[in-house]
């Protein structure tokens, strides 16, 4: 199958119907940064190559099978189906002062099995491949076009674990980053992850100006251990090197999902700030979004604000998140798990 993402097989069509360069870099103008459909797109090219670009060439790779949007913020969330009929999703974000994002999937589920999250409990499917990954960036921005947005933030904290589907995503962010492509600046993509040291360095080395995020959760190895079985083969202490090894080239950011009565309490407090002392990091208190199944439950504003403050207080640059479009289950995996539920019924 050749995509749109696929530029050596997209040159071969360009020799066998003699097109010249600059009519190619309309095309691809056309579809990625003026986020055109198919017609238009096959407009900028000589009459005389459209049929054969249309017929060569796989214009979309997933299908929207739902989109959901928010009604008390700015967040759509998509469910997209692969060719072999996974779901998995991506949300939108619209925040009132700041650059539209996206939040996409790198995976159909995960290996990770958080025992927080709802792509956990699915289970690993398969990795996605590179287009399937910017898929889910060229359909939102083909959604956004009449509302004049356009994409500005690519996040991955979507559905799987972003390092364990490196060639694919590195050939993604690749993608996103080429200035005649989606020519998007290397400080806005982030990639999240639940901590795979040698990973996060190879990251770190390829791409230092790009964002890297970690979900730490606590700095306590046996309650992590309990949050995340992964935390087993890479404990705590082999992580703080990668962070310091990542800190040279900026800030880290922490991730720190609160969860009552297991992350929030005072041991857990002085556990990362110890941890975490030193390290350039930005801290993002995240709460919980909580789902059918789940036996867990954040912790609440007011202590949640407070440890945030407490952490300010210690010189660690801190953000409260805001849990935006809650009302459309879009905490990673929620909404594919409710689908698959219906499914069954
Ligand atoms: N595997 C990567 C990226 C996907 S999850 C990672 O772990 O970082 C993106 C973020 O959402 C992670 O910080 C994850 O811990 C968090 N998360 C997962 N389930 C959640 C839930 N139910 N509520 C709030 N945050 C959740």
């Amino acid at each position: 199958m050749t995509t749109i993402y696929d530029i050596d097989s997209i040159e071969e069509l360009r020799v066998r119907n003699a097109v010249q360069p600059h009519r190619i870099k309309r095309f691809r103008n056309a579809l990625f940064k003026s986020s055109n459909d198919w017609n238009e797109a096959l407009e900028t090219l000589p009459e005389a190559a459209r049929a054969d670009f249309d017929r060569t060439i796989t214009f979309q790779c997933l299908e929207l099978a739902e989109r959901h949007d928010s009604e008390i913020d700015g967040a759509s969330k998509l469910i997209f189906k692969t060719h072999d009929h996974h779901l998995i999703e991506s949300v939108i974000l619209r925040p009132k002062t700041g650059r539209t994002s996206i939040c996409i999937s790198s995976q159909v589920g995960c290996a990770c099995y958080c025992s927080f999250c709802a792509t956990g409990k699915m289970g690993f499917t398969r990795n996605l491949t590179q287009a399937e990954i910017l898929d889910q960036v060229t359909q939102a921005n083909r959604m956004l076009r009449p509302e004049d947005r356009t994409i500005r933030n690519v996040v991955f904290m979507g559905m799987g674990e972003p390092l364990l589907n490196m060639d694919h995503v590195f050939s993604a962010v690749d993608f996103l980053r080429q200035p005649s492509l989606f020519n998007l600046s290397d400080a806005r993509i982030t990639v999240s992850t639940v901590g795979i040291p040698d990973a996060m360095e190879t990251f770190i080395e390829t791409y230092p100006d790009m964002q890297l995020a970690l979900s730490l959760h606590s700095a306590r190895q046996e309650v992590r251990q309990r949050m995340m079985p992964q935390a087993r083969t890479y404990p705590l202490e082999q992580l703080r090197e990668t962070l310091v090894a990542a800190s040279k080239h900026g800030k880290v950011m922490i991730e720190y999902l609160m969860l009552a009565g297991v992350n929030d309490r005072e041991e857990d407090f002085q556990a990362l700030e110890e941890y975490l002392k030193g390290l350039p990091v930005h801290i993002n208190l995240i709460p919980y979004n909580e789902y059918p199944g789940s036996n867990l439950q954040g912790t609440p504003e007011p202590e949640r604000k407070a440890f945030g403050e407490r952490l300010k207080t210690a010189g660690f640059d801190t953000t409260l998140r805001y849990s935006m479009g809650s009302d459309i289950a879009a905490a990673c995996g929620q909404l594919v798990q409710h689908k698959q539920k219906e499914a069954l019924l």
